[in-house]
């Protein structure tokens, strides 16, 4: 195998590879960009953030020094505000929308964004307060950006929340997901902590419909919030996945991000299936962990992959391989059960999908094999089709049915928000509009009993 030839590579370099690789802006960076903002009238960031975050009124107050003003107008519009500074395709909504891309540059948004929450950060500020008691009860289950911000908005206009989380800290995709030399977990730490403050209950380790049963929390709480997310990567349909050195993409990220990282792939050859940003974080992780070479397989070709640009320049920098246009056809196991080869088929494009994709089709007498120690799969997410039945709700394929706008389900006490109601096809998702459905939620819960509703 490669890593014979390979040096041992300490526990704490791996560390190091894990680190924020972006920089935040300095104190006279900040000036100097904050002060180039033109403070448009009817400014098109501000239409152009899913969370409607005042964008030149948190620059202008970072140009006047007011940081804690500036990361309360962030935080006000967005409760994830301090992670999607991160992780935000700032070039395809806000900075993709500013005017002086027609001049110059546009404003570094998200740069000063996390400029300005790393301060409120740093300087352990609690940005909100709960609001009055009004008696009633909501029930989030999930503690991901989606039901972090409903419970959020809720606990601010008086409402008793308990968030359900089935992982043992909350934060969703944030704490557990997104790679941490993009997002560290710290950040979600903070976001969850300012949910917390507002006496949001978050019962952890506590999965719904296994620790506690979906009648239970219908009878006991007014309302209820499905914010579970998606669920795990799905199968292949191949031979071999059961094989030791085959991983679950997001189990792989999550290991990273709950410190356990390991030494296995020091100087490995890793086959990642899939092109999203899911498979993009599975390559960057491998590498990180010491791989020597790590090859993404598509089965389509780079203009159909779903993956942010920037994911992709990303993975290219780190000197990951693409292969369009090749399917998994067969792990191929060694006598001592683990990963030795990936027999693959060459793929060719047809006819359009009802998404719109063109469907890729194998050709036949193509295959072959490339040797490798590890295979990583990412090809999306199944979903919680289970609970969701539990719940009696309609679905479309484990896609929670609700109504525009309002996010409420089949069951008019229930409502759904984040990933859990993203259709396929429906563009990227994203932590930015999973937060926006939490808001939503929230004020279309609050109207049921207040119809003047929320006024923002
Ligand atoms: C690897 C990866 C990288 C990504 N990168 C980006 C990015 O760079 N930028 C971006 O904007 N978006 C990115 N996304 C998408 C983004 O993370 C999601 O759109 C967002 O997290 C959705 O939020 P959510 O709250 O709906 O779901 P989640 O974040 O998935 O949270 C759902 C929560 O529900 C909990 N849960 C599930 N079942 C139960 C149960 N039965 N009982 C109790 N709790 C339960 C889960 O443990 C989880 O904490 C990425 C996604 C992945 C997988
Ligand atoms: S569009 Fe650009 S210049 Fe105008 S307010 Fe927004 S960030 Fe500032």
């Amino acid at each position: 195998m490669a890593s014979e030839k390979i040096p041992r590579i300490s526990l704490m370099d791996l560390e190091m590879n894990f680190l924020e690789v972006e920089q935040g802006l300095t104190n006279q960076e900040a000036m100097e960009e904050s002060n180039r903002c033109l403070y448009c009238y009817d400014a098109p960031c501000i239409k152009a953030c899913p969370t409607g975050i005042d964008i030149p009124t948190f620059i202008k107050k970072i140009a006047s020094g007011n940081l804690l003003g500036s990361a309360k107008t962030i935080m006000s519009s967005n409760p994830v505000g301090a992670s999607c500074s991160r992780v935000c395709p700032t070039e395809e909504l806000c900075e993709g929308a500013c005017v002086l891309n027609h001049s110059t540059n546009p404003i570094m948004i998200g740069n000063l964004q996390r400029y300005a929450t790393d301060w409120a950060i740093q300087n352990e500020q609690t940005l909100f307060q709960p609001g009055v008691s009004n008696g009633r009860t909501v029930a989030v289950i999930g503690g991901g950006p989606a039901g972090l911000s409903a419970a959020r908005e809720l606990a601010r206009l008086g409402y008793e929340v308990t968030i359900f989380e089935a992982a043992d800290k909350a934060g969703g995709l944030n704490t557990f997901g997104i790679v941490s030399f993009r997002l560290p977990q710290k950040i979600s730490f903070w976001e969850v902590e300012q949910v917390k403050k507002l006496n949001v209950t978050i019962r952890t380790n506590t999965v719904v419909g296994r620790d506690i049963s979906v009648d239970k929390i219908t009878e006991d709480f007014d309302n209820v919030i499905l914010a579970v997310g998606m669920a795990h990567v799905p199968n292949l349909g191949v031979e071999g996945e059961e094989l030791k050195g085959v991983y679950d993409a997001i189990e792989f990220v999550k290991a990273t991000k709950s410190g356990q990282l390991s030494q296995d792939f020091v100087g490995k050859r890793v086959v990642v299936i899939g092109a999203g940003n899911t498979a993009i974080d599975g390559a960057t992780c491998s590498i990180r962990l010491g791989a020597e070479n790590v090859k993404i397989l598509y089965r389509r070709t780079e203009e159909e992959m779903t993956a942010y640009d920037f994911e992709y320049e990303f993975a290219k920098q780190d000197g990951v391989e693409f292969r369009w246009l090749t399917a998994p056809k067969r792990i191929i196991g060694n006598s001592l059960g683990h990963v030795m080869g990936i027999e693959c088929i060459k793929m060719k494009l047809g006819e359009a999908e009802p998404d719109g994709r063109r469907r890729p089709v194998p050709i036949e007498g193509s295959e072959y094999v490339i040797p490798v120690d590890a295979v990583v799969k990412a090809i999306g997410q199944t979903r919680h089709k289970e609970l969701i039945e539990a719940f009696g709700l309609q679905h479309n394929g484990g896609v929670v049915t609700v109504e525009l706008g309002t996010f409420r389900t089949s069951n008019p006490a229930i409502f759904a928000c984040g990933d859990v109601v993203f259709g396929k096809g429906k563009g990227d998702a994203m932590v930015v509009t999973a937060a926006q459905q939490g808001k939503d939620v929230a004020y279309a819960i609050h109207k049921q009993y207040s119809p003047v509703g929320v006024v923002n």
